[in-house]
């Protein structure tokens, strides 16, 4: 199988090959941690584990580093920081901060069945490297002291440009510039400025005497240098993030380390909006995806993980998608009839299905992936005995390509916080029933309710209470 991606600089799709053609090397920018991650957010956390997994699928479980960072030093933190702990001092809270954000983070995308990356570094953790990178730039030529700022000159670098493809009117107008009087030009870039009192602070480089903080795009070029070197194979992001960002961290690093490239394909995301309109907090359609997931509060339509990465994966990656209930109840209603032919016990051997990995090694066409998908599910459907069950192992094994089906339908079924809703009330009146029919000695009966339960994923636990009374209770299989 072949793979070939779109890389963004040369706008065109190629087949991949890694520079070293055993072990492949990606970054993608991750999230700033100041708040809950929204459903646009998760979008490059499931595009890119798609490619994680086909990668490794390619190369071997070990022979990929993925490398998707945090961004912990920022002004919204701050922000944020002095607005929920104003009784701490600020670096204390801004660590609260990002700790609590870190570990939603963490438990929202693991919830959608993404693989953690092989090294999630922090910026706060890397500033060496960037102290290090901007000295090599300055003494280079490339960036200047102005007024206890570091800045990058973007003149001196002819190139620049080259990955956004923009005039440098566009530029200006597109980053919305400040012309600071401390900017030679008004495209150059902050590498590094000075903090206020109270901010985190760090011995500063070019030999400046205050203490500063680095800019955002030296985070990003620090922390791929320091995981994966001065170049490598795939760099990836939302398409928000071409420019300034990724422009931005190709200057950088291509001129601290005198190459012509950061990454070998750039790859880029296309834009998440809800139900037709740009997601904003004033619309009053931004949604989280802690929202979605119901881990917060039961009471309206919540969804299973897996449905939300399917209703993700179902736009090809580079196009806009417009995330829609009727898109989430379409899901829903695929993933819940794929489990029926499924079930708990389908072993994730045997071959790939070709037209899968196929459409997944075209540029990640997972919609294609899907539709294949669709038509396998009508051939097990309509097969029975070992071709079926041939069948349904090809078929599990490619949906786990793209992080689908990975569990039983009983799993499957338990991470569905609506059908938990619904349910409480039936499982206890299903308890309570088990208990009569104990009473009276139908253990026939007891045994049916309780296989009953076990079929609707849920454990039943007879045990004693402090009296020595029997008590049952109940929980949601793992
Ligand atoms: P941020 O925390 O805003 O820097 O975003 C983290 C990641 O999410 C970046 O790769 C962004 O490009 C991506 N992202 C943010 N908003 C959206 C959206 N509405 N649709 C798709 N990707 C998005
Ligand atoms: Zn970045």
């Amino acid at each position: 199988m072949e793979l070939r991606l779109y890389d963004t600089m040369t706008k065109e799709k190629q087949p991949f090959r890694p520079l070293d053609p055993a072990h492949v090397r990606m970054y993608v920018c991750g999230p700033t941690v100041y708040d809950f991650a929204h459903i646009g957010n998760a979008r490059p956390v499931i595009v890119f584990d798609v490619l994680f997994r086909l990668l490794r699928h390619l190369y071997g479980e070990t022979h990929v580093t993925y490398v998707r960072n945090i961004t912990d030093v920022d002004d919204k933190i701050n922000d944020r920081a002095a607005r929920d702990y104003p009784e701490l001092p600020l670096n204390e809270a801004i660590r609260k901060v990002t700790e609590q954000t870190g570990a939603q983070f963490h438990a929202d995308v693991d919830a959608l069945g993404a693989l953690r990356p092989t090294v999630e570094p922090r910026a706060t953790e890397h500033i060496e490297e960037m102290r290090a990178i901007i000295e090599r730039l300055i003494a280079n030529g490339n960036a200047y002291v102005e007024q206890n700022h570091v800045l990058f000159a973007v003149g001196t670098m002819p190139e620049y440009g080259r990955l956004s493809r923009r005039s440098l009117d566009e530029m200006i107008a597109g980053a919305r510039v400040d012309v600071a009087p401390y900017k030679r030009d008004a495209m150059d870039f902050v590498l590094w400025k000075p903090s206020k009192p109270g901010e985190p602070s760090w011995p500063s480089p070019g030999g400046i005497k205050v203490e500063g903080r680095p800019g955002w795009h030296i985070e990003c070029s620090a922390m791929a240098w320091k995981h994966l070197g001065e170049q490598f194979d795939i760099h990836g992001g939302g398409i928000d993030l071409v420019f300034p960002h990724h422009e931005n961290e190709v200057a950088q690093t291509c001129c601290a380390f005198h190459s012509d490239r950061m990454a070998q394909v750039w790859m880029h995301n296309g834009f998440l909006q809800v139900e037709g309109d740009k997601m904003s907090k004033s619309l009053g359609n931004f949604v989280t995806i802690r929202e979605l997931l119901g881990t917060d509060t039961f009471g309206e339509r919540r969804w299973p993980g897996e449905v939300l990465r399917l209703a993700m994966l179902r736009t090809h990656y580079r196009s806009p998608l417009d995330w829609t209930v009727a898109a989430l109840e379409e899901s829903k209603k695929t993933l819940d009839s794929w489990y029926d032919i499924i079930g708990d016990d389908t072993p994730a051997t045997g071959a790939l299905d070709e037209s899968v990995a196929a459409a997944l090694g075209d540029d990640l066409n997972t919609a294609g992936a899907i539709a294949r998908l669709h038509a396998l599910a009508s051939e097990i459907r309509a097969a029975s005995g070992p071709v079926a069950t041939d069948l349904r192992r090809k078929f599990k094994q490619s949906a786990m390509l793209m992080g689908l089906l990975h569990g039983t339908q009983k799993e499957y079924r338990a991470s569905d916080p609506q059908a938990l809703l619904i349910d409480r009330s039936a499982v206890d009146a299903l308890i309570d029933a088990r208990k009569a029919a104990r009473t009276r000695k139908d253990f026939k009966e007891s045994d049916r309710i309780r296989d009953e339960l076990a079929a609707m994923g849920v454990v039943v636990k007879d045990g004693k209470d402090a009296n020595g009374n029997p008590v049952t209770t109940w929980e949601v299989a793992r």
